[in-house]
């Protein structure tokens, strides 16, 4: 085990059932993994050029705790709520956090608090207030803009038209980098296409910002489409962890 993530409840009670889960993750990850190999195989890319970061939204502290012991290092959350708790408990772990869900701005400063790379800016407004933030708490918060790949914000993100001059905005500002760009595929329409055209648009950034080289792309349904587009992270939840229980109010 890796002494860096272990639990203080290791060697007590509930160890039985940590054992389990253990292993459940664990098949989870050698099969994601797996998956990952083969969508870069069949592309020509190095396995080394896709990063998966673990979606442990609606998961508790522990399964982040297991994934770090089994090598994981990167940990996507997308509600403020749930992740500030879990970051904050598991702070002294190696692991780099990863908020992907869409941010208001009055959530900014918990956020900027345990996040060191935020997946969803899509507007000028929230590139301020991170800034702002970050500089405040001294802290330099990594940021993707967010595509909406269908041209429709209303699910996050920014219209592809506003895509490189937001960037522009995250590069001048101070307290945050520019990572690159992150989407998720829109409804009714193939992944691949989507993905194609988020692939266009990360290279036309790079050519302003050739440091920008994150591609935020493909989850659990998703990741060989996005591999294939040039996708250097991928957010895989479900195929990891299991079924979520779903959302009740
Ligand atoms: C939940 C979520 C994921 C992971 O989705 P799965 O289908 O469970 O792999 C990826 N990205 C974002 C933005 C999410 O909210």
């Amino acid at each position: 085990m890796l002494e860096a993530c272990a639990s203080r409840t290791d060697g007590r009670e509930g160890e039985g059932e940590r054992h389990v889960r253990s292993d459940e993750i664990a098949a989870g990850l050698a099969e994601v993994d797996a998956r990952i190999a083969a969508a870069c195989h069949a592309v020509g890319r190095d396995r080394g050029e896709v990063t998966l970061i673990a979606v442990t939204k609606t998961r508790p502290a522990e399964d982040v705790r297991i994934l770090c012991e089994l090598g994981v290092r990167d940990i996507g959350e997308n509600r403020d709520q749930e992740a500030a708790p879990k970051a904050h408990e598991l702070a002294g772990l190696p692991l780099t956090w990863h908020f992907v869900g869409q941010l208001q701005t009055n959530k900014v400063r918990s956020v900027v608090g345990y996040a060191d790379v935020i997946h969803s800016v899509d507007r000028l407004r929230l590139v301020e207030a991170i800034s702002k933030e970050a500089v405040r708490q001294g802290r330099r918060i990594g940021c993707l803009v967010q595509v909406a790949l269908d041209d429709d914000p209303a699910r996050g993100g920014a219209r592809p038209g506003d895509v490189l001059a937001l960037a522009d905005e995250v590069a001048l500002a101070e307290g945050v980098w520019l990572g690159g760009v992150m989407a998720v595929a829109p409804l009714g329409e193939e992944p691949a296409k989507a993905f194609a055209r988020l692939r266009d648009l990360a290279l036309r950034l790079q050519e302003q910002h050739p440091r920008a080289t994150m591609i935020s792309a493909g989850m659990s349904d998703d990741l060989a489409e996005a591999v294939a587009y040039g996708a250097t992270h991928v957010r895989i939840g479900t195929a990891l962890l299991g079924r979520r229980k779903p959302f009740v109010r």
